[in-house]
């Protein structure tokens, strides 16, 4: 990015973002897009095509978009107005919401949207496939770990143990565009999987706008279109687990591939030198610890990819290696906590 664009880019973050961000939160997602930036703008080496971007915030995180080859600010307006419209059906604590209702329906059945109907079938697919280690009905164990706003409190077992036995994906029902939950007191949460979703949906608007290069970052879910000008493909960071956000443990260069990373360093706080994050083992309703400090999954889907980060996650490294190796067209990446990078077989990376 040319430097007078750069600083114009870096005035339309704090336009575009909303109040009351959670100050580290904030930092830390500033700090990776500034990462992004670099790693992705092919450094100083300027291009004299047309390209418009600009960032936001939505799904809690800060987004950004990049396209190539267009001048047209209004296509990247029209990804931030799916964007809102998306968090609106979504959210789990947005009144209304498709998820909302579901979770407030008492047991009735709740008539939902084609994408969300789309979403929890996909989900369906990631329960079975990961032996229900990705489960979108962890959603009563979320409500009390509540990591969004929780400055540190461990919950009580007792609490814990309470919710296990709303927990369960049997529990959920999806006939056409019609959900049931056979428990009241069950309820879904597709934090997991949902940029994922919105990203390949926001790919497939703008791949149908004319679009050949650029790239969707939902608060570091990266979704590329094809390569950067000139055919060089885009070299996306990875980050390194509890690191600085602007500390890169290695990159990995891709064309039109979904690039997308769990890890326990994205939401958690620390109580007596125990770490407590946002991954959570659905059969026992705590963190998972497992020796993993993040998983990168590489894909073409980008709801695929963000599945399988988080149910790689809660298998570890053997399970979750085994399920990958047993996939077509996916890679990942596992960084354990010790540091090592542990790749699947066709993973591009170096070998020395
Ligand atoms: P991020 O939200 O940082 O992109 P993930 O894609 O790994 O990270 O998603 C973590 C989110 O997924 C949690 O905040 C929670 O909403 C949900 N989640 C946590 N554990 C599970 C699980 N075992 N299965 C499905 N979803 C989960
Ligand atoms: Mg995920």
């Amino acid at each position: 990015m040319p430097c007078s664009e750069k600083s114009k880019h870096k005035i339309s973050i704090f336009r575009k973002l909303r109040s009351g961000i959670p100050c580290g939160r904030f930092l830390s997602a500033l700090l990776l897009l500034f990462l992004l930036s670099f790693c992705l703008s092919g450094c100083r080496k300027q291009d004299s095509s047309a390209q418009v971007s600009d960032v936001g915030f939505y799904f809690d995180t800060v987004v950004e978009l990049r396209l190539n080859g267009t001048d047209d600010s209004k296509l990247i307006e029209e990804c931030f107005k799916m964007m809102g419209q998306y968090e609106s059906l979504l959210s789990r604590t947005r009144e209304g919401s498709d998820v909302w209702r579901i979770n407030h329906s008492a047991g009735e059945p709740v008539e939902v949207s084609d994408d969300t109907a789309a979403l929890i079938t996909l989900a369906q697919k990631y329960y079975e496939l990961s032996d229900g280690a990705f489960d979108i009905t962890i959603a009563p164990y979320v409500t009390i770990w509540d990591f969004q706003n929780n400055p540190g409190n461990v919950p009580a077992d007792a609490s814990i143990a309470a919710a296990r036995i709303h927990v369960g994906f049997p529990l959920l029902h999806l006939d056409g565009n019609i959900v049931t939950l056979d428990d009241p007191r069950a309820a879904i949460d597709l934090g997991g999987i949902a940029k994922g979703y919105i990203a390949d949906r926001l790919k497939a608007y703008l791949v149908g706008e004319g679009i050949t290069s650029g790239y969707i970052n939902l608060g570091g879910n990266m979704l590329a279109i094809g390569t950067k000008p000139g055919d060089i493909p885009w070299n996306i960071g990875i980050r390194k687990p509890f690191a600085e956000a602007s500390d890169i443990i290695t990159a990995v260069k891709v064309n039109g591939l979904s690039v997308v990373t769990s890890g326990p360093y994205e939401r958690y706080f620390e109580k007596n030198g125990t770490i407590y994050h946002h991954i959570l083992d659905p059969k026992s309703g705590y963190p998972v610890w497992n020796g993993l400090s993040s998983v990168t999954i590489l894909s073409s889907s980008s709801a695929d990819g963000d599945a399988l980060s988080t149910a790689c996650f809660v298998l570890g490294l053997e399970r979750g290696m085994e399920l990958i190796e047993s996939l077509d067209g996916i890679e990942a990446l596992f960084i354990t906590d010790d540091e090592e990078l542990h790749y699947s077989s066709n993973f591009p990376h170096d070998t020395d």
